[in-house]
């Protein structure tokens, strides 16, 4: 590590540990494209990356996890996974509490919240931030752009979801919507933001077009595992490009 905090290509012997939480029920449009970028962006940096995918009926040992990442999913197997996820709520909030950093997209980002009601049936949710999500009609979908202040550029991608979340009154969103529906396709909100979770209704995946979204999450990491406080840059211009292309397709 030189003085400013940053770490170089030379210092290789430092990586990220990645959990995977339930590929095989969470991973709508590509949702599991996240991990490839999050791998990636460490390998290009010389950094070493450990991804462990937890599968249903098996538990994460988030003393030796980083990043948790969960992908969005279906109404049923969103049932499904719920219950698994509250066996793990306590270490799950200590995780995030801590400053773990912590990516859900859609079903995922919903079960973050204290439930999601989808009228005659209710899924419990983990509590870890303060907002609850109801089922609506019709579903919102579409392209969707967002400025945020942890990105240079708007955050784009895809969205389909009947959920509509409603944040609690303390609770920063991931951002403003500039064209699609977001959190509740009223409020111009997407997504929330607390401490080092970030929960959207971003698909795509998310973080191939958004490099400064995937930065921000890697550097996070880094900074709580090794107190490191700037990431090498990369050579964004094609994730930028495809960025700049959904951004016009979206407008
Ligand atoms: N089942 C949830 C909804 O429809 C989440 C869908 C998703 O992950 N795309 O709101």
């Amino acid at each position: 590590m030189n003085n400013a905090g940053v770490i170089n290509r030379r210092e290789n012997s430092r990586g990220l540990r990645i959990a995977h939480l339930y590929p095989e029920l969470l991973n709508l449009y590509g949702d599991s494209g996240n991990i490839l970028v999050l791998r990636k962006r460490l390998e290009w940096r010389h950094f070493a990356c450990n991804v462990r995918e937890v599968f249903v009926g098996e538990k994460a040992d988030l003393s030796k996890t980083d990043i948790v990442f969960i992908g969005g999913g279906s109404d049923r197997d969103q049932k499904i996974v719920c219950e698994k996820l509250l066996e793990q709520q306590g270490e799950l909030a200590s995780f995030v509490e801590d400053g773990g950093v912590l990516l859900a997209v859609c079903g995922g980002y919903q079960l973050l919240g204290h439930s999601y009601s989808m009228g005659d049936e209710e899924v419990r949710g983990l509590s870890l931030v303060d907002f609850y999500t109801d089922r609506g009609s019709p579903r919102l979908i579409g392209n969707i752009g967002v400025q945020s202040r942890i990105a240079r550029e708007p955050i784009v991608g895809f969205e389909n979801h009947g959920g509509r979340t409603y944040l609690g009154a303390g609770v920063d969103s991931l951002g403003s919507v500039l064209f699609g529906w977001g959190n509740d396709g009223k409020s111009g909100q997407e997504g929330c933001l607390y401490k080092n979770v970030i929960g959207t209704y971003v698909h795509g995946p998310l973080l191939p077009k958004n490099p400064g979204v995937a930065d921000y999450l890697l550097l996070r990491a880094m900074e709580r595992r090794y107190g490191v406080t700037e990431l090498e840059p990369l050579d964004d211009e094609v994730e930028l490009a495809a960025n700049r292309a959904i951004f016009a397709r979206g407008q």
